[in-house]
Parts: C-alpha cells; structure tokens; sequence
C-alpha cells in the first residue's frame, strides 16, 4: 500500500504538535526555569520531533491494530465503567490513565534499570535543556515497545469504556508538553499528586539519580520508593546524562541504539544494568 506522506491525519498531528509546542516556547519565555537554553539544542530537538512524529504515526497504528484484537481474545476483561455524564466521563478518563501510569511507571523504571532498555531510553535524557520540545525526544521505537509493556497488558486485563487510541495519545501528549516545560513553576502539596514541570525536572538531572519516574501520578513513586519532592524554589539547572555526549546528532538519535544492541547480542552480554544501576533500580 502507498503511504501518502502528507495525508490529512499527518498534516492534523503536526498542527496540533506545532500549535502546542509554539505556545509552550512562548510561555516559557515568561518564567523560564532554565535561564540559558541552546537554540541549536532546541533546532535539534525540533527535527527530531518532526522525525519522531513521522515514524510513529507511521508505525503505531497498524502494529495496534494487529495486536489489538489479540489482546482482546485472551482479555480477562475486568470492568472499569462509571456512569454516563459529565462527572462519568472525567472519572473514566482519570482512571483509564491511573492504570496507564502504573505500566508506565513500571516501564520508565525498567528503562533506567535494564541497559537493554536504557541504550534506547538514554537519548531521550542526553538533552541538557530541557524544555517542550524534549517531550518529542525519543528514539521512534520506544513508542512502539510501549504498545507491548503498555496498552497490551492492560487491554488483557480492563476493559475500559472505550476511550480512542487517538483521544488517549492526544492527552498523553499534552501532559507531556506540560512537564517537560522549561518552566519556574511549582505545584506544592498538589505535587504529590499530580506531576509538572519540577517534578519532571528532577528526573532530568543527574545529581539526583533516578526519581519521578511516573509521568502523571507521583503517587506511584512514592508507594515504590522512588519519589523526590521539589523542594520550593529549587529547579536543577544541569540536565542530560553525565559523562556523555548532549546526543544531538541523528546518528545517536535513530541509529546508535540499533549499534549498541546488535554490539550486545554478539558479546551475548546479559540484561546488564542501566544508568540506575543495582542502587536505584
Ligand atoms: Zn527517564
Ligand atoms: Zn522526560
């Protein structure tokens, strides 16, 4: 089948990545947390976004469709429905993403744990300015092993009311936008609840190891133990991964972690451990 590279589903996810991404550059000119970023740093990270985008809108949804209706038909199927409604509506969608980030959560662990999975995870992470464009910064087949670790489990084990695949990313990508802004602004006591900019921030610098690993609900690293509330007023200045390179260069942004794992498999190197190490993982 040909792929029409600039169907309206493409040009609508660029807008809407374009619309966000701008408004949040401009907000954070107000009170940035970051005082001296990197145009070549941000010029880098907007055409991976672009590249990103292109990849996964490419590749997520057909390999979901396959695999869907496979999870479906060993589903245990265990109800999450609320009521019709507006007060329905919001509690489905809080609960659909409470479970969301329990996977989540479990996954970014294992990404900081595993080096299997840290050598495709450690570029989202080499960025040393962090701001709303890193939400974009990713190796394209982190999205795709998140179908398996992520949507996969909890389709065998929830049925949820239907939200869309589409409304979800949608979502999912916003609040993204929201905590990688490079952005002065704290939550308080709201912040053990709920993640933002400084929650994520932390999780960026490399001083503090590897905390906040949730990317909605803090909750779950503080039942897990790998929780650090912000301190008000302290937003860490140094982000990235220490004693590496910033990673701005498309060989370490597409091809490297294809490199380091083929390297791996011939040594026959184990699981092996990840930037958290033994300590934190
Ligand atoms: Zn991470
Ligand atoms: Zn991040």
């Amino acid at each position: 089948m040909a792929i029409d590279w600039l169907s309206p589903a493409f040009l609508s996810e660029f807008r809407f990545a374009a619309i966000a991404i701008g408004a949040g550059l401009i907000v954070e000119r107000l009170r940035p947390a970051q005082t001296r970023q990197s145009w070549r740093g941000l010029a880098f990270n907007l055409a991976t976004a672009t590249l990103f985008l292109y990849l996964t809108m490419l590749l997520v949804p057909p390999l979901s469709g396959l695999v869907d209706p496979w999870a479906k038909r060993i589903s245990l199927a265990i109800p999450v429905r609320f009521p019709d409604g507006v007060a329905g509506s919001v509690l489905q969608t809080i609960a659909f993403f409470v479970v969301f980030d329990f996977f989540f959560y479990w996954w970014h662990r294992a990404q900081h744990r595993w080096r299997w999975l840290w050598i495709q995870h450690r570029f989202h992470h080499q960025d040393r300015y962090v701001n709303v464009t890193t939400v974009h910064r990713y190796h394209f087949s982190e999205e795709i092993f998140r179908i398996f670790v992520i949507f996969v489990p909890m389709a065998v084990l929830f049925d949820f009311k239907p939200p869309t695949v589409a409304s979800v990313w949608t979502a999912f990508l916003l609040w993204g936008y929201w905590i990688h802004m490079n952005l002065r602004v704290g939550l308080g006591p709201l912040g053990r609840w709920i993640s933002g900019p400084q929650f994520h921030r932390f999780h960026h610098t490399p001083e503090y190891g590897h905390v906040n690993f949730a990317a909605i609900f803090p909750f779950w690293d503080r039942l897990f133990g790998t929780y650090h509330h912000p301190e008000p007023g302290v937003f860490p200045q140094a982000t990235g991964v220490a004693n590496a390179t910033d990673g701005n260069t498309f060989y370490e942004g597409v091809v490297l972690p294809f490199v380091e794992w083929g390297r791996a498999i011939r040594r026959g190197a184990g699981g092996g451990d990840g930037a958290a190490g033994r300590a934190a993982g």
